[in-house]
């Protein structure tokens, strides 16, 4: 079932606020980038510009060579992963949602905020919004406010992710009625209700779709014998991956490592497989859903029976997700039109209109 919730604030990636004279091109070059929304998630990167909009979208993905120090940053280095070179490795530093590896995170952040501000010829220490998970502890909150600024920030506030998702996706989260929001990120799966710009109950948990190649990993191996990389579970989940039946199954030949030969085999892999293989980490976040709808008030209970639950995060285009979670909750379900972007145009939603949001802000 889909239910349009609310308009869709589609405007916040286009054109500047501000009409200028000066061509788009000229502007960019001109003016510099002074204020900076950054959604530094466990599979992705994305910054907006105030004025801009979207200016960088990169897997957060670094290359380390053995001295520890970042060679490639972004798409370069995920092309690289399963095939680095001896001495290289191929790292994601925020893989369960927070950093994991601060070295790494910082000096990633740093090649991706350089990357947005040279484009510019007058260039100023920027002031960033950062969204961070829900979850966070202080000190893990501290972290990246720390590579943050030796990244280059002057100012750096932080927002909680599921507030930035949930304004990216046009719910009215400064009223006193409750929005239900689910993120199924990479790493984690953020699912909260909020009502007067804050998180009223949530759920976090570690379990996203990097859980799911996994869980696709092992089923080719079990099943077929077959050894591939996440690289290629992430292509088999995306072209086969669902959460319930298609009408029509579909077939993908998956070429990998013979485990018994040791030589490469291509094998034609099944929906309804990696539906299964797929079953238990779906099943974990459709649990969170449930846990936090139980720990709801009621009257907030009673808004989320008209206004259901939206869907964002990369995960949230698992084909059948919206319709399992629909049959598990009673509730409708929408997916955000563009998940992979909600949090990054929520939070340069918030740069756009500080007065308006002042609230949802952290220190
Ligand atoms: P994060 O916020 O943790 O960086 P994203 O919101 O960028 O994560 O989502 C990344 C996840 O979404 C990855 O696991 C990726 O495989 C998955 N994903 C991206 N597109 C799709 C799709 N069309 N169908 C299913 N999963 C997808
Ligand atoms: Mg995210």
């Amino acid at each position: 079932m889909t239910a349009v919730l609310h308009p869709h604030p589609a405007a916040a990636l286009a054109a500047p606020s501000r009409p200028l004279a000066a061509p788009a091109f000229l502007r960019r070059i001109w003016r510099p980038a002074t204020d900076l929304a950054v959604d530094l998630g466990t599979a992705n990167t994305l910054v907006v510009v105030q004025g801009e909009g979207l200016v960088l979208d990169e897997p957060t993905v670094a290359a380390v060579g053995p001295g520890g120090e970042v060679l490639g940053a972004g798409l370069d280095a995920k092309r690289m992963i399963g095939r680095a070179p001896a001495g290289v490795r191929v790292i994601r530093p925020l893989k369960d949602g927070v950093i994991a590896d601060f070295s790494v995170a910082e000096q990633l952040l740093r090649t991706f905020l350089r990357r947005v501000l040279d484009r510019h010829l007058i260039r100023m220490k920027p002031s960033v919004l950062v969204c961070v998970p829900s979850c966070i502890t202080d000190v893990e909150r501290r972290a990246v406010r720390d590579a943050a600024r030796s990244a280059g920030a002057k100012r750096l506030r932080t927002v909680d992710e599921p507030v930035a998702a949930a304004i990216g996706a046009g719910l009215p989260v400064n009223e006193p009625s409750g929005s239900l929001v689910v993120d199924v990120g990479g790493g984690t799966t953020d699912v909260a209700v909020l009502s007067l710009g804050s998180v009223v109950c949530d759920a976090s948990i570690r379990t996203g779709g990097d859980a799911m190649d996994q869980a696709i990993v092992q089923f080719l191996r079990k099943h077929y014998n077959l050894l591939v990389g996440d690289a290629t579970a992430e292509r088999v989940k995306l072209a086969l991956g669902s959460a319930a039946p298609f009408e029509v199954e579909q077939t993908l030949p998956v070429r990998g490592r013979d485990l018994i030969s040791g030589l490469p085999r291509t094998v034609t892999v099944e929906s309804v497989g990696v539906r299964d293989a797929m079953h238990e980490p779906v099943q974990r976040i459709v649990n969170a859903v449930r846990r936090v709808l139980e720990a709801t008030p009621p009257e907030l209970s009673r808004d989320l029976v008209d206004r259901g639950i939206v869907l964002t995060g990369g995960g949230a285009m698992i084909r059948g997700l919206d319709a399992l979670l629909t049959y598990e909750t009673g509730l409708p379900v929408r997916v955000d039109l563009d998940p992979l972007t909600s949090v990054v145009r929520g939070t340069g939603m918030i740069l756009g209109e500080p007065g308006r949001w002042a609230d949802v802000l952290a220190a």
